[in-house]
C-alpha cells in the first residue's frame, strides 16, 4: 500500500454535500472516532432518521462488538500511515438496533487540521444472507450426496468417471477416489449392459430405469436402475452421461420371486399352465430358427377320477404331486414339464427325436406304473398315465395346433388301453409298457 497525500477537507460546501448525497454508495467521514458527515444513503444503511443521530456520534457505537478490534486497528492503521484500507466487511448496529453487514474501504483525509478517515461502504446483509443460504443448501447437498442411497455421477466422452458422488461407498464399497479417473466400464461385470446403455442414450437422449449391473469391492454383483441423460459439448458432439443409478438387487430378487410363483403350480410347484403355454410359443419360435425335432406331449393320469372317489380329493393331490416329481427326475435340464390343469400336463422335448422321445414316455410310464403312492399309513394307491405326442413342425405357428395334435392322440392312447404313448398320425407309435 503505497504512501499518499491526505486530502485537506474542511467543512462541506453545500454542493460537496449535494455531490455526496447523490452517490449510490454511503459515504461518512470521521476524526478522531467522531463522524462529522454521514452521506444519505449512510444514514439509510444507519436507519437513522435524523442526522443528529449520526453526525457527531463516535464510531464505536456502530460497531458490532466482536468486531471493534479489527475495525479500531484498521483506523489506527490508517490514521499512523496515510493508507487507502482495502475492503472489509464487517458488521454494524443500526438506529434501530439491526445487525448489518457493512463492506468498507476508506483512506485518511485532513480535516479541518486534523487526521481524518473518509470510508465508502456497501449493505451486504442481503448478499451475507445469500451466501449463508448458498452455504447452508450446499452442505445439505453434500450431506444427501454422502447418505443418499443413489449414486450420482458423471463420464466424459472416453467413458472414464469424472464425478462420483460420495454415497458410491455406501452402495459398491468403493471410495469415490477409487472410482474417479477410471473407466466406468470396469465396474459393470457384463460389457454388453453398458454398451446396451450407452447406444440407448445416444439414440435417445436420456434414459430412465434402465436395468443394469455393478460389481462392487467385495466382489458381490449387484443390480442397479440407471436414470441418465446426454451430455454434448458447445458443437453438439457426444461428451459424456449424467445421471444417478441406484441398487435395486432387492427389488429384483422380490421380482424374480413373484415372478417364479406366478408361474409355478401350487399344488405340485412345477410350471404352472400358463406359464407352460408362454414356453411352448418360445419353443416354437426356437424350432423355426434351429428346425431341431422338439417334442410335444400331453400327459394325461389314467382314471384320475376313481383315485378321487375311492380315497378323497386330498389323496387325489397326493397322487397329483408323486406324478409330477416322478415325471420330472426323468427329465434334462432343456425339457420343460408343466401342469395344464386338472391331472394333465404338458412335456415338451426340445432336440429330441421321436424314438428318444418315445424311450423317455416309456421310462416315465414304468416308473409312474411301479410306483404305488402311499395315501395314509395302511393306503397305497396305483396310478398310470396315458401319453399323447407330436413332433413340431416347422410351419407350426401357434400352440394350439401342436396341443389338438397332442390331445388326438392323447385319446387314441387312452381308447388304446391306456398306460401308452400314442404319436399323432403316420409315425404314430403304439408302446406296449
Ligand atoms: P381318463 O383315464 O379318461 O383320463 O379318466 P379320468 O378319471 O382321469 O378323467 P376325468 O377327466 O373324467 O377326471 C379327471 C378328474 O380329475 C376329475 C377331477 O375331479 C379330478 N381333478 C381335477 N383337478 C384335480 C385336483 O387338483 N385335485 C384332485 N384331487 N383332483 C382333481
Ligand atoms: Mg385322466
Ligand atoms: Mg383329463
Amino acid at each position: 500500500m503505497g504512501e499518499i497525500i491526505p486530502t485537506p477537507i474542511p467543512s462541506l460546501t453545500p454542493e460537496e454535500c449535494e455531490a455526496f448525497d447523490s452517490l449510490p454508495t454511503a459515504v461518512v467521514i470521521f476524526a478522531a472516532d467522531l463522524i462529522l458527515y454521514a452521506n444519505a444513503v449512510a444514514l439509510g444503511i444507519f436507519e437513522a432518521d435524523h442526522p443528529e443521530r449520526v453526525l457527531g456520534h463516535s464510531v464505536h457505537e456502530f460497531i458490532y462488538p466482536l468486531d471493534q478490534e479489527r475495525v479500531v486497528a484498521r483506523i489506527r492503521r490508517a490514521e499512523a500511515g496515510n493508507v487507502i484500507n482495502p475492503p472489509t466487511e464487517f458488521r454494524i448496529y443500526t438506529q434501530r438496533h439491526q445487525v448489518r453487514v457493512i463492506a468498507l474501504t476508506s483512506r485518511t483525509v485532513r480535516v479541518e487540521g486534523q487526521i481524518g478517515l473518509i470510508a465508502t461502504f456497501l449493505d451486504m446483509t442481503e448478499r451475507c444472507a445469500m451466501e449463508e443460504r448458498l452455504r447452508q443448501s450446499d452442505e445439505q447437498f453434500q450431506h444427501l450426496m454422502h447418505t443418499m442411497q443413489d449414486v450420482f455421477y458423471r463420464t466424459d466422452v472416453e467413458g472414464i468417471t469424472r464425478y462420483v458422488s460420495p454415497s458410491v461407498v455406501n452402495v459398491l464399497g468403493y471410495q469415490q477416489s477409487e472410482i474417479v479417473g477410471q473407466l466406468a466400464s470396469a465396474f459393470y461385470p457384463d460389457q454388453t449392459d453398458r454398451d446396451a446403455l450407452i447406444e440407448t442414450i445416444k439414440k435417445q437422449g436420456y434414459v430412465r430405469d434402465f436395468p443394469g449391473q455393478m460389481r462392487c469391492r467385495d466382489g458381490r454383483i449387484i443390480d442397479i436402475s440407471i436414470s441418465s441423460t446426454i451430455l454434448l459439448d458447445e458443437t453438439g458432439q457426444y461428451a459424456g452421461l449424467e445421471g444417478i443409478w441406484r441398487d435395486i438387487t432387492q427389488r429384483r430378487q422380490l421380482e424374480r420371486k413373484l415372478e417364479q410363483l406366478a408361474s409355478r403350480d401350487e399344488l405340485t410347484g412345477i410350471s404352472n399352465r400358463r406359464y407352460s403355454l408362454e414356453e411352448l410359443d418360445k419353443r416354437i419360435s426356437r424350432h423355426q430358427r434351429h428346425g431341431r425335432d422338439t417334442a410335444v406331449c400331453i400327459l394325461d393320469l389314467d382314471h384320475f377320477k376313481r383315485i378321487n372317489d375311492q380315497h378323497g380329493h386330498l389323496a387325489g393331490d397326493q397322487v397329483l404331486r408323486e406324478f409330477a416329481h416322478v415325471v420330472q427326475s426323468e427329465l434334462r435340464n432343456t425339457d420343460h414339464f408343466g401342469r395344464l390343469g386338472g391331472e394333465e400336463f404338458l412335456l415338451i422335448c426340445e432336440d429330441s427325436s421321436a424314438t428318444n422321445t418315445s424311450l423317455l414316455a416309456q421310462r416315465i410310464l414304468e416308473k409312474v406304473a411301479s410306483n404305488p403312492v402311499r395315501i395314509n399309513p395302511q393306503t397305497m394307491t396305483q396310478v398310470t398315465v396315458s401319453i399323447g405326442a407330436t413332433l413340431m413342425d416347422t410351419n407350426d405357428e401357434s400352440g394350439s395346433a401342436i396341443l389338438s395334435r397332442a390331445d388326438e392322440a392323447l385319446y387314441r392312447a387312452k381308447t388304446a388301453g391306456r398306460n401308452r404313448i400314442c404319436w399323432f398320425q403316420e409315425i404314430a407309435t403304439l408302446s406296449e409298457p
